[in-house]
């Protein structure tokens, strides 16, 4: 596999406490990770030269402007890597003042911005400052896409869309996903609110080459959300280990390289044959994956398993060519 985006966690720190939130971030955290630190990887991420795009997200990183406009004018005239971020669009509550300072991220090197918005963060967010970002964004063409949460009760989707009138036209991509449970919301969401649209033999890895550096230290292998919640996902110490060497290790990590080559499937097949309650539903592929690999008796029975497989796997690729 080669890497394709390398994702800065910025920050733990949020102007909101969404009870929706996955890293159970909130105004009272106070990590901010070192410039430093992020302009090592940068040099790292373009020394590889396969990496297409650099991902800052938190937290809310846009309670730090001047971090990103560093990190992205460091990314972009240094090596002419575009950047990108995900934000809640509470700087966007004054239409002026937040057009100037999106005005001088574009011109720093900020190339494109992802809204997230669901009645959970407008419980902090007016929806008139999401409005306002959404129209900014677009304008700047700056905007990749809207992201909208759903659960049962709160018919988010509906609701988020005639709320967002007419900004949300501007948007190029609108996406909906499903609550997930890692973060906090395990702890705040009764279980009616889940919606449960994965089979357990239908699931598939999504990861997709890139890796993230997230606000506990450590680097992980895939964009999940609950990657974070699954040791095994951890690829190194940010600080201590070289992309590089993230990288070997994702690709010689027999447990990572089955999930990328046959799925999830595989594993809770086999989990099912060894007599392991997997569930017929799951809310994501990444939820069976974590109910999967954070079971350390299981993964001692399947880890011989799984070399084997890969073994298989490759030698099977060998003959084909
Ligand atoms: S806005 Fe996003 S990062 Fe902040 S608390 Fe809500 S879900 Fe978490
Ligand atoms: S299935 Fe597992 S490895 Fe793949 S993206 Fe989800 S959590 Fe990551």
């Amino acid at each position: 596999m080669d890497l394709k985006t390398v994702t800065f966690f910025l920050t733990d720190k949020c102007n909101a406490a969404c009870d929706v939130c996955c890293f159970k971030c909130n105004p009272q955290n106070d990590f901010v990770m070192d410039m430093d630190v992020i302009k090592r990887y940068i040099d790292e991420a373009a020394d590889m030269g396969t990496v297409e795009l650099i991902c800052f997200t938190g937290g809310e990183c846009m309670l730090y402007p001047e971090l990103i406009k560093e990190a992205a004018s460091y990314a972009k005239t240094r090596y002419g890597l575009p950047s990108s971020l995900v934000s809640n669009g509470f700087w966007a509550l004054d239409l002026g003042r937040g057009s100037e300072l999106m005005q001088e991220l574009k011109e720093a090197g900020l190339s494109t911005v992802r809204i997230s918005a669901d009645n959970y963060h407008q419980e902090f967010v007016p929806v008139s400052s999401v409005k306002n970002a959404i129209s900014i964004l677009a304008k700047l063409g700056m905007l990749s896409e809207v992201t909208i949460m759903d659960t049962k009760s709160r018919a988010n989707i509906k609701s988020m869309l005639a709320r967002l009138r007419p900004e949300i036209y501007f948007a190029p991509k609108v996406t909906y996903y499903t609550l997930h449970l890692p973060g906090i919301v395990k702890d705040k969401m009764p279980c009616e609110e889940l919606e449960m649209p994965v089979m357990w033999d239908a699931a598939y890895c999504m990861d997709s080459g890139s890796v993230q550096l997230y606000t506990d230290g450590y680097m992980y292998n895939c964009c999940s959300q609950f990657s974070f919640e699954i040791p095994h996902m951890r690829v190194g110490k940010i600080g201590e280990t070289t992309l590089a060497q993230a990288l070997n290790k994702i690709n010689r990590d027999p447990i990572l390289d089955l999930l990328r080559r046959d799925s999830v499937t595989w594993f809770a097949r086999k989990a099912k044959e060894s007599g392991y309650p997997v569930r017929e539903r799951y809310t994501t592929s990444c939820e069976l994956c974590r109910d999967i690999l954070c079971n350390e008796e299981l993964m001692a029975k399947l880890y011989p398993l799984a070399e084997e497989e890969v073994r298989r796997l490759r030698m099977e690729r060998f003959m084909s060519i």
